[in-house]
């Protein structure tokens, strides 16, 4: 047993809290015993009644379920706790005193995220426990954020079907890869396709990541399938991935290594079909939770920098961009452009075509001037029908020509709302200020990184902006404006 592979998990697992439930109390001592590194706070129970009542008073983090008890088959507990709404998220195992394959499956089934005889290993067991906790702690992380940023309705919009799961198996060799496909195949609804461990290894930068890989794991041999592992957890692109490795034989040391290099499951004593459905149902049935509250996240995160009539970034977001960019800009020693955009007469717009006239206004203005930048540029409603658009730049004259490019987009035809057949000519006013001359003005070292700098840079560049544009509206409006020292 080599746990020293492993420093980071070798110390105990987290603050956590288990419950063993067992009538036979030798059998709670023993796996107290084998618990207690792993938890700070381990919780007994007698019965399935007991346990209930303790579970209703404070939900442990992990419930471990001997195969004994007086009142009611373990089984039916798991599948009585699993039902439970409030109570499905919460991992359970069992511990069997003589368990035959056949227990194993019963409990899968009956939602049990794995099942050990009470002869297994301490080291496997606290393993196997690890990773039912990282993907449990991932889970809790997430469910957090989302509720800390939880936007009304958001919920609601991300809804939908999903496709079939896809699995991978990387196999040892073509006849495995086709043997495991074809009995996996009468077994699950998702999609299967099979390859070599080595052959994986080569194309992963280029395939788009499966919900779920099978590796197929030589206890003789097993640098292959661990580097596999390994470099699938690694890898944006496929560490959200479900990844469950088959042992061609028993052995803890595969076992433990497998669990603590990033499986989420291990298959112990050689493939087994109805095992690897049952292990999968339920790992991808947590990764697909997963990732739509991680979708949920991000849409939130999203929704908190976006404008919603416009779709273009918000001031929340533009300020600290710019900062970052003036930043960036300073270090490399290039210019940018600080423009600040806003319609001419908009009341006037409003006042005439009524306030959702004005919207649709606004939204085909902002569009317009979007389709006039590159995707390197920054363009956000600051608020009302004020845009802000930060370009980089060689000097103040390339500025000026971008300027006048929005200006002439905007005002190139009048915006025509459909269903009412009316036409509104619109036009805007730009003043631009330039990042070099305010780095001038203030004498800020170029190569300065220091924070507040930067940020006192980028309110004093909106500042003259902003007074270009005042520049701008009085010379009549429609035009560009630069600031007195970009001029
Ligand atoms: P100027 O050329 O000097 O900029 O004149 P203006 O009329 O555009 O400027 P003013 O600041 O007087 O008016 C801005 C108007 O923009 C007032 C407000 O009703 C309107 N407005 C601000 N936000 C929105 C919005 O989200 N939708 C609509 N329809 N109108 C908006
Ligand atoms: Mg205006
Ligand atoms: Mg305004």
């Amino acid at each position: 047993m080599n746990l020293s592979l492993f420093p980071q998990f070798s110390g105990f697992l987290m603050a956590a809290h288990v419950l063993i439930v067992d009538s036979i109390s030798a059998n709670r001592i023993l796996l107290k015993v084998k618990l207690a590194s792993a938890f700070a706070h381990v919780e007994q129970a007698a019965s399935a009644g007991e346990a209930l009542d303790l579970l209703h008073a404070e939900t442990p983090d992990l419930l471990v379920l001997g195969g004994d008890l007086v009142d009611m088959p373990a089984i039916e507990l798991c599948g009585l706790i699993k039902e439970n709404p409030a109570f499905s998220h919460l991992p359970i195992l069992l511990v069997h005193t003589d368990g035959t394959r056949a227990d194993r499956i019963e409990a899968l089934r009956a939602g049990a995220d794995d099942a050990f005889e009470m002869s297994v290993s301490t080291d496997a067991l606290l393993a196997r426990i690890r990773s039912i906790m990282r993907v449990r702690n991932s889970y809790e992380e997430l469910r957090l954020r989302e509720r800390a940023g939880r936007i009304p309705g958001l919920a609601e919009a991300v809804k939908g079907f999903d496709s079939p799961a896809q699995v991978l198996i990387a196999a040892l060799n073509a006849p495995e890869g086709d043997q495991w496909t074809t009995h996996l195949k009468q077994m699950v609804p998702y999609g299967l396709r099979h390859q070599k461990v080595a052959e994986i290894m080569r194309d992963m930068s280029q395939f788009t990541a499966p919900d779920a890989i099978v590796i197929s794991l030589q206890v003789a041999r097993p640098e292959e399938a661990l580097r596999l592992l390994a470099e699938v957890r690694a890898r944006a692109a496929t560490r959200q991935a479900a990844v469950l490795v088959v042992l061609d034989e028993a052995n803890d040391t595969a076992r433990i290594n497998a669990l603590d290099l990033g499986a989420n499951d291990v298959i112990v004593e050689g493939f087994d079909a109805e095992e690897a459905a049952l292990r999968l149902d339920s790992m991808i049935a947590r990764k697909r939770m997963t990732d739509r509250l991680r979708k949920r996240v991000e849409d939130g995160l999203t929704a908190a920098v976006t404008d919603p009539l416009t779709g273009l970034f918000n001031r929340r977001y533009a300020i600290p961009h710019l900062s970052k960019m003036a930043q960036r800009a300073n270090s490399q020693r290039g210019d940018f452009a600080v423009m600040l955009a806003d319609l001419d007469h908009f009341k006037g717009v409003n006042d005439q075509y009524g306030h959702a006239a004005g919207d649709i206004v606004l939204s085909e203005i902002a569009r317009r001037m979007r389709r006039c930048l590159s995707q390197a540029d920054l363009i956000a409603r600051m608020g009302g029908e004020e845009f802000l658009v930060v370009v980089q730049t060689s000097d103040a004259h390339s500025a000026a020509q971008v300027a006048q490019r929005l200006c002439d987009a905007v005002g190139s035809e009048p915006v025509y709302i459909r269903g009412r057949d009316i036409q509104i000519p619109v036009t805007i006013s730009i003043g631009v200020a330039m990042g070099s001359d305010m780095l001038e003005a203030k004498g800020i070292a170029a190569n300065s990184h220091c924070a507040t700098s930067q940020d006192g840079l980028a309110s004093a560049l909106l500042d003259r902006a902003d007074k270009a544009l005042y520049g701008a509206k009085a010379e009549g409006r429609n035009t560009v404006t630069l600031s007195v020292t970009a001029a």
